[in-house]
C-alpha cells in the first residue's frame, strides 16, 4: 500500500513561490482532528488530558492548535517552558517531564505551577532546596527488567529494556520519595512512566496502564496518599513504513478503561486522571519535509542528491530511521529505479533512502519525505555550517502561512556577536 501525501505536486508548487525548499509543512487540519481522536478515545475519565510533548514539534502557532484542542504540555527544559508560557500555557496545563534537571529550569517551572514530574528519588531534596514542594507531584516509575508485549501488528515486535535506561526510579524509591514529599506538603501525587517507544501496536498503553495501575494500587496502600493522576507518557507509534498499520487510537483508549475498570476501580480509586504526554502520534503523520533534486550522481550506485540533508531531519542518519517517500508529480509512476537519496553533508550517514526504489527522478523534482511531524525539524542541527530550514502550516482553508523562516547565515555566526572581526558576517549581511 503507497503512502499518500497530503500535498499534491501543484500545493507544493503555491508554497514553494512564497518559500523555497526545503521546508517542513504541517497539515493543520490533520493535527486538529487527530488531537479530537485522542481527547474523544479517553473521553471515558473525566480528568484525561494529552499533554503534547513540546520536543516533538517545538513550533508555537502548533502549540497553540494544540492548546485550542484542549492539550497541554510537556516540556522538559527551561526553553520549552519559556515557549510554553508565550503560548498562554500556564500551571495544570504544563507536565514538567525532565531529568538531570538544572536549577533554573526546576525554578521555573515551580513559579508556573507546572506539575512536576522527579526522575529520581534524589530529586525530592533537589526540588525542596532550589524551588519548594508543590501541592501536586509527580514521580517517574522504572521497572527494570525487559518489557515485552505478547502481540505485535504484521511481526513488529514491540520490545524496551527500561532496566538499560536512565529515567525513573524504582518502586521502593517511588514509595520513600511520596512519603518524604507528603511530608514536605505535597496533596496529589502522580505516576509517570515510558517504557517504550514508537509502538506499532495497540497493546502498548493498556499494558502499562496495567502495570501503573496496579503500582498505584500498592503505593497508595504502602504510603497512604493521595494517588490523583496516572501518565502514561508518550511512545505511541505510527506507521513509518508502508506495511505498517496505524495504531487505533479508540481501542488504545478502550484497552486503558478495561485496565482502570479492573484495577482501580475495585481499589476505590476511581477518581484517578489519566494523562498521555504524545509526541509522535500526534503530530509526526501531519508534517512532511519537502526538497527538490539538485543534483544526480551515477557512480558504483544511483544517487539523488536533496536541496535538504540529515540537517533538516536527522532520524535516517541517526537511528538508521525509514521515511517514506514520494516524488510529487509522479505518484502514479513505476517505481523501476533503485536510488540512494543523500544529502550533501560531508558525513556518508546523510542519506534519507538507502537502495530504495522510487519512479525516475529528474533535476527539479520535487520530493516528499514522509512523518516529519514529530521529532522531524525539532532534532535539526548546524553540523558542515548547514541551515536548519523553514516551516509551513497547510491551513484548514487550503492556504498556507509561514511559521518558521528558514535560518540565515546571520542566525549562524550570531552566537559570535561578540567578536568585532565577525560584524560583516552580522550587521550588515544581507538576507537576501
Ligand atoms: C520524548 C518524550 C515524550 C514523547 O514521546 P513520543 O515518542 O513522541 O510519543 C513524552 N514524554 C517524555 C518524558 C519524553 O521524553
Amino acid at each position: 500500500m503507497e503512502k499518500k501525501p497530503f500535498l499534491t505536486e501543484s500545493m507544493a508548487q503555491d508554497i514553494i513561490q512564497d518559500v523555497p525548499t526545503p521546508f517542513h509543512v504541517y497539515d493543520e487540519k490533520g493535527i486538529r482532528e487527530n488531537a479530537r481522536r485522542i481527547n474523544k478515545a479517553f473521553s471515558w475519565n473525566k480528568g484525561f488530558r494529552e499533554y503534547f510533548a513540546v520536543k516533538a514539534l517545538p513550533n508555537p502557532i502548533i502549540l497553540q492548535i494544540l492548546k485550542e484542542e484542549g492539550c497541554g504540555v510537556d516540556c522538559s527544559s527551561l526553553t520549552e517552558l519559556m515557549l510554553s508560557e508565550v503560548c498562554g500555557f500556564s500551571g495544570s496545563d504544563i507536565m514538567f517531564s525532565s531529568n538531570q534537571t538544572p536549577v533554573e529550569d526546576m525554578k521555573k517551572a515551580y513559579e508556573l505551577g507546572a506539575y512536576i514530574n522527579l526522575d529520581d528519588a534524589t530529586m525530592v531534596d533537589f526540588l525542596d532546596r532550589v524551588a519548594g514542594v508543590p501541592e501536586n507531584i509527580f514521580c517517574r516509575y522504572n521497572p527494570g527488567g525487559t518489557f515485552q508485549l505478547g502481540e505485535s501488528k504484521e511481526g513488529f515486535q514491540v520490545m524496551d529494556k527500561p532496566g538499560d535506561a536512565k529515567y525513573g526510579m524504582t518502586e521502593e524509591q517511588m514509595i520513600d520519595s511520596y512519603k518524604k514529599l507528603a511530608a514536605k506538603g505535597a496533596k496529589n501525587f502522580g505516576i509517570h512512566a515510558f517504557l517504550a517507544s514508537n509502538t506499532i501496536s495497540d497493546a502498548y498503553y493498556p499494558e502499562l496502564a496495567g502495570i501503573l495501575f496496579q503500582l498505584a494500587v500498592r503505593v497508595q496502600k504502602a504510603t497512604g496518599v493521595h494517588i490523583a493522576y496516572i501518565n502514561l507518557s508518550g511512545g505511541v507509534g505510527i506507521p513509518y513504513r508502508p506495511e505498517q498499520t496505524e495504531n487505533d487510537i479508540m481501542a488504545i483508549g478502550e484497552g486503558v478503561r478495561k485496565k482502570f475498570e479492573e484495577i482501580l476501580v475495585p481499589a476505590g480509586m476511581g477518581d484517578v486522571s489519566i494523562f498521555t504526554e504524545m509526541g509522535r502520534f500526534t503530530t509526526g503523520p501531519y508534517g512532511a519535509l519537502v526538497a527538490t533534486a539538485i543534483h544526480e550522481k551515477h557512480i558504483y550506485k544511483e544517487y539523488i542528491g536533496l536541496d535538504a540533508c540529515a540537517a533538516n531531519l536527522m532520524r535516517p542518519a541517526m537511528y538508521g530511521a525509514y521515511h517514506h517517500i514520494t516524488v510529487l508529480g509522479k505518484e502514479d509512476a513505476p517505481h523501476d529505479h533503485k536510488y540512494d537519496v543523500v544529502g550533501g553533508l560531508c558525513e556518508n550517514n546523510d542519506k534519507f533512502a538507502i537502495d530504495r526504489m522510487l519512479p525516475k527522478i529528474d533535476i527539479g523534482d520535487i520530493v516528499y519525505i514522509h512523518d516529519t511531524g514529530a521529532h522531524g525539524s525539532a532534532m535539526g542541527y548546524n553540523y558542515n555550517g548547514k541551515l536548519r530550514s523553514a516551516e509551513v502550516l497547510l491551513c484548514e482553508d487550503g492556504s498556507h502561512r509561514l511559521i518558521r523562516r528558514a535560518e540565515t547565515p546571520r542566525d549562524y555566526f550570531a552566537t559570535l556577536d561578540f567578536l568585532p572581526f565577525m560584524k560583516p558576517l552580522l550587521g550588515e549581511y544581507n538576507d537576501d
